[in-house]
């Protein structure tokens, strides 16, 4: 295993992370593969108060002698916490579910704007944090991130965090915090882990042609592999989480860990996953560039973020790219559309915009559509 040096603190923490989001029913089974991890020298695993279970079954497990050994990372959910007291009713939850008597390192959970920190702020979280660094509670405060990039360097630059986590790999190099965002964060000097490093096991899932595109390589690797390289590239990265629930995979993905290097991509391999994503972009429904010829809309639809978002459906699970619509193109949705036709005048890829738009509807705004977006948009007016 290889480790990074926190910069804030200076502990060492291994390049791959644990992700507990979903753990097998079977729980002997779960231990065995979290004691292996950690034997494996796998050392922060991160959960979340709202991952059904998680928190309660890495407590149980950890508290067999393995507390010590490892660092844990949890999240506050912002959209639960409703007054001042809600913080300390979820973080002593958390406390007694992980069977800890501190948390290493505490995530604001899905920052998706500013608004939504202001409104913590507003309830005190900022004494609270204080309050609880003070008594060694909490270690390390920091925040979790799927929205774009100009809220994330706003939600940066609001508070002194001590670490943050981004959705981030080599296909969203340009989409959500974005390289720009991470870059960012690293200057003002937080630690950087990274989420969703196969993109919810599409780059795992590589089709045919892009799989020949890696094959030119004279270094052989898997498509995760291809996927992990990439990220530990980047010396901003501390670690990389990984839900890894079979042996096969945390041995192959461990592995890899045991290779990692910052700066060691190629020009010959950039050029290789530039192809790649070039493949996975042709595998898009929908050509668009996202050039913006075709916006303002006059009826508000944000045309490029609603073709994003379908085409997202190509290559991440549909929850993801219906949760992205959601938060992305609230209130500028494509059923605004009225058909006009005004922006297809504009387009220099000739898409026919209004049918491509009745396409994102059906795909994107059937069930649950109504009652995901009546609920994100209380969360994020909150
Ligand atoms: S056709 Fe639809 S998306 Fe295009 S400008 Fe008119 S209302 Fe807007
Ligand atoms: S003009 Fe065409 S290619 Fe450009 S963002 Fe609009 S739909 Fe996409």
């Amino acid at each position: 295993m290889q480790y990074r040096i926190n910069p804030k603190n200076g502990d060492e923490i291994s390049v791959l992370a644990f992700g507990c989001m979903r753990f097998k029913r079977d729980e002997k089974e779960t231990e065995q593969q979290i004691i292996k991890a950690i034997e494996m020298g796998v050392n922060y695993f991160d959960t979340a108060y709202i991952y059904p279970g998680s928190e309660a079954t890495l407590g149980r497990i950890l508290s067999k002698g393995y507390r010590d050994k490892v660092k844990i990372a949890t999240k506050l959910p912002p959209y639960l916490v409703k007054k001042k007291e809600d913080f300390d009713k979820i973080f002593h939850t958390q406390l007694e579910r992980l069977k800890t008597d501190y948390i290493d390192y505490y995530l604001i959970h899905m920052l998706p704007n500013l608004d939504v920190w202001q409104r913590m702020i507003s309830l005190g979280i900022e004494e609270w944090i204080e309050e609880k660094k003070a008594k060694g509670l909490i270690r390390n405060i920091g925040f979790s991130y799927h929205g774009g990039q100009e809220e994330f360097v706003k939600i940066v630059d609001a508070y002194p965090w001590e670490f943050c986590m981004l959705q981030y790999n080599y296909y969203d190099e340009f989409n959500q915090a974005s390289k720009n965002g991470l870059l960012y964060a690293a200057d003002k000097g937080l630690p950087i882990m990274i989420m969703e490093p196969l993109r919810g096991g599409k780059l795992v899932n590589l089709p045919k042609e892009a799989l020949q595109v890696f094959d030119e390589s004279e270094e052989k690797h898997s498509p995760a592999e291809w996927s992990f390289r990439w990220l530990w590239n980047h010396p901003q990265i501390l670690t990389v989480l990984s839900g890894m629930n079979s042996q096969e995979m945390l041995q192959a993905n461990v592995a890899s860990a045991c290779l990692a290097q910052a700066d060691i991509i190629t020009d010959k391999e950039k050029e290789l996953y530039k192809r790649v994503k070039d493949v996975l972009n042709r595998s898009f429904l929908v050509p668009c560039t996202g050039c913006a010829y075709c916006i303002p809309c006059p009826h508000g639809v944000d045309i490029p973020m609603c073709f994003t978002c379908y085409n997202e459906t190509a290559v991440t699970r549909k929850i993801s790219a219906r949760f992205n619509y959601i938060v992305r193109t609230a209130g500028h949705n494509s059923s605004k559309c009225v058909g006009c036709g005004l922006c297809e005048k504009h387009c220099p890829q000739s898409i026919a915009i209004r049918k491509e738009l009745k396409a994102v509807t059906a795909s994107l705004e059937s069930f649950p559509y109504k009652p995901m977006a009546a609920f994100m948009n209380r969360f994020m007016k909150h």
